[in-house]
């Protein structure tokens, strides 16, 4: 067994970092906002070229890299076929370039593609944002518009034709299988890949060794259930043999998949925990933020917020330890069940 590649140190530096398993390269690329200044992406190698997960950003310093990387850690091969786990920028953003460039297959869960799709073509987003208004945000707030921008500027165009990815679907990719795992919590249907041979587990921002992966994006979708989808995906993850190293879109590879699993299940349930004591001190979504974090939320980190607060709210909701109602003005208002 190769021992995986560690390094001593979290300092980052982009491009190739090395060979986590054999036939499969980490490289780094850079991402402009904090706490996640990377996003790692997996090289497998196959037959005469590679199949990468995960894209980076469509910006001019990522395809420098790619370029770079393209003449030495690929030595001219391919990329034959890419799998997207999830629809954010940093995942998706270069997917076109890769099908134009490198004649890539993009494989991607079909509601992942929808929602890529949404949110690039949104120009004006008038009912969302009616609907954060019915939740308390201030209606000149306009964190919808500068997250669709952002989205436009950071994936830029989807490529032609993507095919979809379903749950437990296999794919032999150098001589040995992997088995796509679709998640729900982060986004609707997150993509993990599983190599049991290998016993590799990428898994994009489903699980990561620090950053307590946000759960909520499309909370205002009825059917959705992402606090309960995150937690039945970790449960279902830890299931996985114990050996199985972590290979995280931010970070560094991990080993300890249950531990983790179980540390990240009890920081969600104390955040709800959270959610619910600030109930007393506020009524609406975007009102229970200071409580929640103790201050102000301002650009993307308020609408992230503003999504978990809301995420959390339903399922509070759902398990009969919150009551939500709409007042007379349509604000959606929030109090903690006492029961007589
Ligand atoms: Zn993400």
């Amino acid at each position: 067994m190769n021992a995986p590649l560690m390094p001593t140190t979290s300092l980052v530096s982009f491009g190739l970092q090395g060979e986590v398993a054999p036939g499969v390269l980490w490289l780094r690329l850079p991402l402009p906002f904090k706490p996640e200044d990377h996003i790692n992406v997996w090289l497998l190698e196959d037959g005469e070229g590679f199949v990468l997960v995960d894209t980076g950003l469509a910006d001019a310093e990522s395809r420098l890299l790619w370029e770079a990387a393209q003449n030495s850690a690929l030595g001219g091969r391919p990329i034959k076929r890419v799998f997207v786990t999830h629809h954010h920028p940093d995942h998706i953003g270069l997917a076109a370039w890769f099908a134009t460039h490198h004649g890539a297959a993009i494989h991607l869960p079909a509601r992942e593609a929808e929602l890529a799709r949404r949110l690039l073509g949104v120009q004006d987003d008038a009912a969302l944002k009616a609907r954060y208004a019915a939740h308390g945000m201030p209606v000149e707030a306009d964190f919808v518009e500068l997250r669709h921008r952002f989205y436009r500027e950071h994936v830029a165009a989807l490529p032609d034709e993507i095919f979809s990815v379903e749950d437990e679907a296999r794919f032999v990719i150098g001589g040995v299988e992997w088995i796509a795992l679709l998640a729900g919590g982060h986004t609707p249907a997150h993509l993990l890949l599983h190599c049991p041979a290998r016993q590799l587990l990428i898994a994009g921002d489903h699980i990561l060794p620090e950053i307590v992966t946000n759960i909520g994006a499309l909370s205002f979708d009825p059917d959705a259930t992402p606090v309960a989808d995150y937690f039945a995906s970790l449960e279902r993850l830890a299931r996985l043999p114990a050996d199985t190293l972590v290979l995280p879109a931010h970070g560094l590879p991990f080993h300890g998949l249950q531990a983790r699993s179980e540390a990240l299940a009890a920081i969600h349930h104390e955040h709800l925990a959270r959610v619910l004591a600030a109930t007393a001190h506020a009524d609406t979504v975007w009102g229970l933020l200071p409580h929640i974090y103790g201050r102000e939320m301002t650009g993307l980190a308020a609408l992230l917020a503003f999504n978990q607060t809301k995420a959390y709210l339903d399922h509070l909701v759902a398990q009969r330890r919150v009551l939500s109602e709409q007042d007379a003005a349509g604000i959606v208002r929030y109090r903690p069940f006492l029961a007589d």
